[in-house]
């Protein structure tokens, strides 16, 4: 059995120990020691990186029992090694993962949601809830849970004898046998085998980043210390530059947003009245009985169908309307009544790479190279 370094000091960065095994693997050696600071994989929490000697240590898993390093070089069976493990990608996981049970905690504590999933990924920690809640009760839970950093409170890891246990209420996700290592952090105990800061308030800061129904429950996405830092820094940027588009200061982007789209809404609604203009001015000089390819410069892909349908009202012979738009050139094809056109617009995308369709009466689309005079000198000998 090793002895576990990491569950009576999590704070251990390097030791030494004595190589028991070592033996080739896939993709390694199994390394064996008498006792390791590397965490295994589990509970959600990612295993430790570091290094033993001059050996990387890439992966390491645990039976429960006995710790298993996967390194990319053999040690000495019955040698004295140090270890040394990526404290920076510990401490990250610490952080995630003391802040995990602040929020669990208080989301149970408030709302009676159990955590039914855990995971620490990039670049948030995953949290999985029982029940469903709300934004607001949400955001009630991520104030209590920072008001319980703030307050800086020892977490507590023990392993508590079995009457004890008994007696003392705790989370888990599943029923336990044996020794329990109960983990108490900001007025919450929790069953776990994982590594957590000493006090509350190394954890700095709880953000929950997003949150979405899922299952029975709702998928949070969380970011803890130094990544809730850097999450609320870059979201802060993002909002600034957003606000300098907008002549807005951070804080009142949403009204800002609302009269741009107000605006967007009433400059949409003249574009089509101004379209509809367009479409009988030109159906107005437009002759009778001639085929005609027209270059409509502004017009958008509804205004291009327009002025085309109309003029083929007036005049009774197909038109077509081009302007910049689509992969460079947008085209609406009218054919006179009756008419079918599919078969020139099939021969038009693929004389100009063009990409578009639709029924006998009218094609539209857009066409990759070509001019409006070639366009049109193709038309005219077409139509
Ligand atoms: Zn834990």
């Amino acid at each position: 059995m090793t002895q576990k370094l990491y569950e009576t000091d999590s704070y251990v960065q390097t030791f030494t120990a004595q190589v028991l095994a070592c033996t080739p693997v896939q993709g390694g050696f199994a390394v064996v020691l008498d006792r390791t600071a590397f965490f295994p994989e589990g509970g959600g929490q990612p295993c430790d990186t570091g290094t033993l000697g001059a050996a990387c240590v890439l992966a390491v898993h645990t039976d429960g029992a006995t710790i298993t390093h996967t390194t990319d070089a053999p040690l000495t069976v019955g040698g004295t090694v140090e270890g040394c493990i990526d404290w920076p990608a510990r401490l990250d996981a610490m952080q995630q993962h003391t802040g995990e049970h602040i929020l669990s905690g208080t989301l149970h504590r408030l709302f009676g949601a159990e955590n039914v999933g855990f995971h620490i990924g990039t670049p948030y920690v995953r949290m999985d809830t029982s029940i469903p809640l709300s934004a607001a009760q949400l955001a009630q839970a991520e104030a209590e849970a920072n008001a319980a950093v703030r307050a800086d409170t020892p977490v507590r890891c023990w392993v508590p004898d079995p009457e004890t246990l008994a007696h003392t209420e705790y989370r888990s996700k599943k029923a336990l046998d044996g020794d329990v290592r109960l983990v108490e952090a900001g007025g919450d105990c929790c069953a776990c085998c994982g590594t957590h800061l000493a006090h509350t308030g190394e954890v700095g800061l709880i953000k929950i980043i997003s949150y979405a129904h899922y299952k029975s429950g709702m998928r949070l996405a969380v970011a803890c210390g130094q990544r809730a830092y850097d999450a609320v820094a870059g979201i802060w940027a993002d909002t600034e530059a957003a606000g300098r588009l907008l002549s807005s200061p951070v804080g009142s982007l949403a009204p800002a947003l609302e009269r741009l789209q107000n605006g967007e809404t009433a400059l949409k609604a003249r574009l089509a009245a101004l379209q509809n203009t367009l479409a009988d001015a030109y159906a107005a000089a437009a002759e009778p009985g001639q085929p005609s390819v027209l270059w409509v410069d502004g017009a958008d892909g509804d205004g291009l169908r327009r002025v085309a349908m109309s003029i083929t009202a007036k005049t009774g012979a197909a038109c077509c309307t081009l302007a910049p738009g689509g992969q460079g050139l947008a085209y609406a094809l009218a054919s006179a009544p009756g008419g079918d056109l599919r078969e020139t617009c099939k021969a038009l995308n693929a004389a100009y790479q063009g990409r578009g369709g639709g029924k006998p009466g009218f094609c539209q689309g857009s066409l990759a190279s070509g001019s409006f005079e070639q366009v049109k000198d193709f038309l005219l000998n077409t139509l």
